[in-house]
């Protein structure tokens, strides 16, 4: 058995773990963090590959939630969460959200002035920007459609740092994850990282949480004793560690997330260059409701995306360059609930989308289809099971219908599981990530957003979690002196 003590533990490297690791050590304070999965640098796999899949993925990927329509989502596995695997695109949140859970989940001195201060840190600090290399073949469809419609479109500014590259090269910059900027910068403090390890259970004593039981390489026992803990584990993983560790009130109740539906488009020309990364263009009309967007569009993920129920996949592929997938998310409604299996402590994840979340998916579906028509698309694959391709713009109101079965709906934003506020009905935690009922327990991740944010929540989640964690160090936690 490994024994280690500090002041405040934190369970999760993730935006919100990382976030709250790097403002404590910089404070002075001896701080800890536990990490499940490994550490590895941003590029020790290629973006979408394979092997990125095995290092940095929860389950490679594959997880899925339970409900009349199942929506397959993806966790980060490793230091830095999903910020190593993820498009880095960054938002503010609309000012409406932030005052609807104000007012609604009662939340103390909070809204977009209260934020403005910590969004404008965190823009400088992750070398917020837009893209210093162009726009995109696909990016450039999207504008192209949303231009002949009249729709409203943006590019999305980044987490990405450009520094110059080498003469007659292209830059094409760096994602700034967790690994290259706050990690490095809390261990500059003096925090240690335990990689690796995993946290199976708390123990309490009364209103304090007093130990962490863990399990690192080898199944290599690992206890933990500390004064303060900071659960930043993900929407997913907190609830349950806190489920099964005996801590139920308003715990994995109320699951929020954006559910999304893809589709690929065939092009007569070239509209899918690889070297772009993921692309950066969003159209704006329908948000925060429903975002249109660029996916990633690698031959392995057009080929996921064709479906099965293209004859012609083959013919299909061999034109990969002129075929691009783009998606649509909807700011999700829908609640689903996180419990622990008993005798295994994994998550059962149920989720139910509302009957207007499904009609959004299809409105959406429907939206892409004109837009992509518009900007000449030959043919769109339909994202229903067993449905032919639509090659004219007449056979677009058909994805008005969406059946609930026999369509892949698919989330990488997930949030919610313990909402921040003082209503104690529904709240898990105070207005600052407090575990109401508990002393010396936070939540510092996407758990406590009250609802979906209806944009990219990193740049929400780590703006909250450096509020709170201010918070903490003005005295709000008790913090040893
Ligand atoms: C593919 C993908 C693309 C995305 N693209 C964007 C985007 O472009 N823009 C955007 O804003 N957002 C994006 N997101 C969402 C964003 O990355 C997440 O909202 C954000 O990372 C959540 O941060 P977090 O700190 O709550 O948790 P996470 O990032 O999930 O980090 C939690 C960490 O805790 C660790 N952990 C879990 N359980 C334990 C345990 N028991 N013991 C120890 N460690 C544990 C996990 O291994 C993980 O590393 C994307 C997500 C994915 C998956």
């Amino acid at each position: 058995m490994t024994e280690l003590s500090c002041e405040v533990l934190i369970i999760g490297s993730g935006p919100g773990g990382a976030t709250t690791a790097a403002l404590l050590a910089e404070a002075g304070r001896d701080v800890l963090i536990v990490e499940e999965g490994p550490d590895l640098t941003i590029d020790s796999a290629p973006s979408y590959s394979m092997a990125e899949l095995d290092q940095k993925y929860r389950n490679g990927g594959l997880n899925t939630s339970f409900g009349r329509t199942p929506v397959t989502y993806i966790e980060g596995r490793c230091v830095g969460g999903a910020s190593e695997i993820n498009a880095a695109l960054y938002h503010r949140p609309h000012e409406g959200t932030l005052e609807d859970w104000r007012r609604e989940y009662q939340i103390a001195d909070f809204g977009l002035q209260a934020l403005i201060p910590e969004f404008q840190q965190i823009e400088r600090e992750m070398s917020v920007s837009r893209r210093a290399d162009g726009l995109s073949p696909s990016s450039q469809t999207l504008i192209q459609g949303a231009d002949k419609l009249g729709w409203k479109h943006a590019e999305i500014e980044r987490f990405w740092k450009y520094e110059g590259a080498p003469a007659g090269q292209i830059d094409r910059g760096r994602r700034q994850s967790m690994t290259e900027t706050l990690i490095p910068r809390a261990r500059a403090a003096g925090a240690r990282l335990v990689p690796d390890t995993r946290v199976l259970r708390l123990v309490m004593n009364g209103p304090r949480a007093v130990e962490a039981h863990a399990q690192g390489p080898d199944r290599k026992r690992v206890r933990i004793r500390f004064e303060q803990l900071v659960l930043a584990a993900g929407a997913v993983q907190t609830p349950v560690l806190l489920r099964r560790s005996g801590i139920r009130r308003n715990i994995g109740d109320a699951l929020r997330l954006h559910p999304m539906m893809r589709v690929a488009a065939r092009f007569d020309h070239r509209v899918n260059d690889p070297a772009f990364g993921v692309p950066v263009q969003q159209v704006e009309q329908f948000k925060p409701a429903l975002t249109l967007g660029c996916s990633h569009s690698s031959p392995p993920h057009i080929a996921l995306w064709l479906g099965r129920q293209v004859p012609e996949r083959q013919r299909i592929m061999a034109e990969w360059q002129n075929v691009a997938v783009f998606y649509v998310a909807v700011q999700g409604e829908g609640r689903g609930t996180v419990r622990a299996l008993p005798g295994l402590g994994e998550p059962l994840v149920r989720y139910e989308n509302t009957d207007r979340d499904h009609r959004l998916l299809g409105e959406g579906l429907h939206h892409l289809g004109r837009l992509l028509f518009e900007a000449g698309a030959l043919q769109i694959m339909s994202p229903v099971d067993g449905e032919a391709p639509i090659n004219t713009p007449t056979g677009l109101p058909r994805l008005l219908d969406l059946p609930h079965k026999g369509i892949a709906v698919s989330t990488i934003h997930l949030f919610s599981s313990l909402p921040m506020g003082e209503d104690r009905e529904r709240c898990a935690v105070d207005s600052y990530g407090r575990l109401h009922s508990y002393e010396n327990v936070r939540v510092h991740d996407a758990s406590i957003l009250p609802t979906s944010p209806g944009v990219n929540p990193q740049g929400t989640i780590m703006a909250i979690v450096r509020r709170n964690t201010r918070q903490m160090l003005a005295g709000g936690g008790r913090l040893r002196s």
